[in-house]
């Protein structure tokens, strides 16, 4: 019986604090609606996206997979995912002077706390599709990774349109010259780029 009693002790105590750990987890996942996306922050956009925003316009585009050989509930988690160390470290941009090591290693010990904070199961589960989208090597690694870079063309055409700012974000543009590996986010892109041509020639009349 006294040892019955103990053991219901231990597992409240564990209970209290997994518990604790949680509210910790929703806290610092929150902090992604308020971090904005460094890339827009240094071209001055008026209004940038947060880095929630994002991710949840690439979970919708995962939605959209037509690859019957790509995972797509896969696709949608690792989109959700996938920049959620930024949660701790901040959208490091290429204009911040730190090392592709570097970063990757904040982040990394940055999805490491955060699976710290869960149980197991989803610790091991968000870590685990953290780094084969990073490592570049899976189908849906791959494909999420053509998601990640379409919807920021994508949301940079907004930018230009909303702000009356055409061209003037065309560095994004360049920045994914023929780096799309998925037909379908290929033909996606060559639309998007047809109508961005399109909305500049009629600005420029
Ligand atoms: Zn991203």
């Amino acid at each position: 019986m006294k040892l019955y009693h103990f053991r219901s002790f231990l597992d409240v105590a564990s209970m209290a604090s997994s518990c604790s750990k949680l509210l910790d987890f929703m806290s610092i996942i929150g902090r992604l609606k308020t971090t904005k996306r460094t890339g827009w922050v240094y071209n001055n956009v008026k209004q940038p996206e947060s880095v929630s925003d994002h991710m949840y316009r690439m979970s919708i585009l995962a939605f959209l997979v037509e690859d019957p050989t790509v995972d797509k509930n896969k696709c949608i988690k690792m989109s959700l995912v996938h920049d959620m160390a930024e949660s701790i470290v901040g959208d490091i941009a290429p204009a911040d002077g730190i090392t592709k090591e570097d970063k990757y290693q904040r982040e990394k010990s940055a999805m490491q706390h955060i699976q710290s904070l869960l149980d197991k199961e989803n610790g091991l589960e968000m870590y685990n599709l953290w780094e084969e989208y990073e490592e570049e090597k899976s189908k849906e690694a791959l494909f999420v990774k053509d998601l990640d870079k379409f919807e920021m063309i994508l949301q940079a055409f907004e930018y230009e349109k909303a702000e009356a700012r055409f061209g003037t974000l065309q560095e994004f543009f360049d920045s994914t010259q023929g780096i799309f590996t998925s037909k379908q986010v290929q033909e996606w892109a060559k639309e998007l780029c047809e109508r961005r041509a399109e909305t500049g020639e009629s600005k420029a009349k």
